[in-house]
């Protein structure tokens, strides 16, 4: 008799066990954040969908909320940007000054997107970017190309991630981000990457208002299409925040607007660490203020200043990479030199130039269970985004530049 009530006391006790264990699992989930899919489409502008047949953008911001454009930071070229997007930080505190540049401190250049090049190394990148934020906090990351995604920050890396290749198609990126980001799948990561370089490229070649950018924009809106379809047969429509975003804008160049460094300067007595739009200047020693008087005597179609006197809102004095002088391109206009030009000429268009310059402004809509639906917001900065994924996430914020209030009216309240 006692060894029967013993044993159903132990059957009660564990089946109260099992039963409250139960219900810690269900409030864990509960307060489990939903996934953040992070998209880039480099070099893409507002009036790319306004002026093209975009069934599937405008389904997605139907659905979801919309900036009336993005604010990127300067430089406005592909390196800076997306790692500011990715950190939360302004230019002179990541320290990604250009997409390529010499770092005096390490003796060696790094040239993102070509392969000499060792920007895996992570004495490069400044800041946290959020898929470390979110792997050092217990989530798993799943980055299918962001710029810097590849490097190990503080020895740590996303679970998922892969060495860029721009010739993987856009459909198998989405298919692997999905399959990872599947909650029914092995890896079930909380936050993804997706990045698409085609629309820039095509930019670049025959310029944003080309035949040839309407096509790739319709073929985006296509990759949409199906990134949205794939999203639903992985189980995540009703879960996903999704964040479709850019990096900068796109401007006409013209053979007509050239600027001739070596009709001011000696070139010998200079290092140019980087060309155009933003031409960033390093005298030899003793020799700035010459420099400078050289190329400020000649101010036009360009502005030049010494690293401490660039106005603020560049945020771009403060990081021992940025030399002696900057020098900034009006929109359109190309710093160069005889023999380069000759040789190379230049593309159809260009991005880099003065951050508030419109052509530079970007796109920026996001939807999802956490997104407001059908809304149109005013601008913001890019720089908010971190802190936005951040607070998507649950997680803690690295130190950065960003304020979440800036972004909040993005979200619905709870
Ligand atoms: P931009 O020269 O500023 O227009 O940069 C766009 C180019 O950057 C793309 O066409 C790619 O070739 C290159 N790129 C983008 N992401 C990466 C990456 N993660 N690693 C290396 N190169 C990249
Ligand atoms: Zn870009
Ligand atoms: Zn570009």
């Amino acid at each position: 008799m006692i060894r029967k009530v013993l044993f159903i006391s132990i059957a009660l006790f564990l089946v109260l066990f099992t039963a409250n264990c139960n219900s810690a699992e269900t409030d864990l989930s509960q307060t489990y954040p939903n996934p953040v899919l992070l998209i880039s489409i480099d070099g893409f502008m507002n009036e790319y969908i306004e002026r093209n047949e975009t069934p599937n953008f405008d389904r997605f911001l139907a659905d979801g909320v919309q900036a009336e454009y993005l604010i990127p930071v300067f430089p406005t070229k592909t390196f800076p940007t997306h790692w500011t997007i990715a950190t939360g930080l302004y230019t002179e505190n990541h320290g990604i000054i250009a997409n390529s540049f010499y770092d005096y401190e390490l003796e060696d250049r790094i040239s993102f997107g070509t392969p000499e090049s060792t920007p895996n190394d992570e004495r490069w990148w400044g800041g946290e970017p959020i898929w470390i934020t979110a792997e050092k906090q217990g989530l798993t990351s799943a980055t299918f190309f962001w710029p810097g995604s590849e490097a190990s920050i503080s020895g740590v890396q996303s679970t998922k991630w892969i060495d860029y290749d721009g010739s993987i198609p856009n459909t198998t990126r989405i298919d692997s981000v999905m399959t990872w980001m599947n909650p029914q799948g092995d890896v079930r990561a909380d936050f993804g990457t997706l990045y698409f370089s085609f629309i820039d490229s095509r930019g670049h070649r025959y310029g944003p208002n080309s035949p040839e950018v309407d096509n790739a924009v319709i073929e985006m809106d296509e990759i949409l299409g199906y990134l949205l379809e794939q999203i639903e047969i992985n189980h995540l429509g009703e879960t996903i925040n999704i964040i479709l975003t850019s990096d900068h804008g796109m401007a006409e160049l013209s053979d007509e607007k050239l600027i001739f460094l070596e009709d001011m300067i000696n070139l010998d007595d200079v290092d140019i660490i980087d060309w155009s739009p933003v031409a960033l200047i390093k005298p030899e020693e003793g020799k700035t203020e010459k420099i400078y008087n050289a190329i400020k005597e000649n101010e036009q179609n360009y502005n030049v200043y010494l690293r401490e006197e660039l106005p603020e809102r560049f945020r771009f004095s403060n990081h021992y990479r940025i030399p002696e002088i900057v020098m900034i391109a009006d929109v359109g206009y190309t710093i160069t030199n005889r023999p380069f030009y000759e040789l190379r000429g230049i593309n159809a268009a260009t991005h880099g130039y003065d951050n508030l310059e419109p052509e530079m402004l970007t796109f920026f809509a996001a939807k999802g269970p956490d997104f407001k639906a059908g809304e149109i917001v005013p601008a913001f900065e890019s720089v908010h985004i971190y802190e936005l994924m951040a607070h998507l996430l649950n997680l803690t914020p690295a130190p950065n530049d960003g304020n979440f209030e800036e972004v909040e009216l993005l979200l619905i309240r709870d």
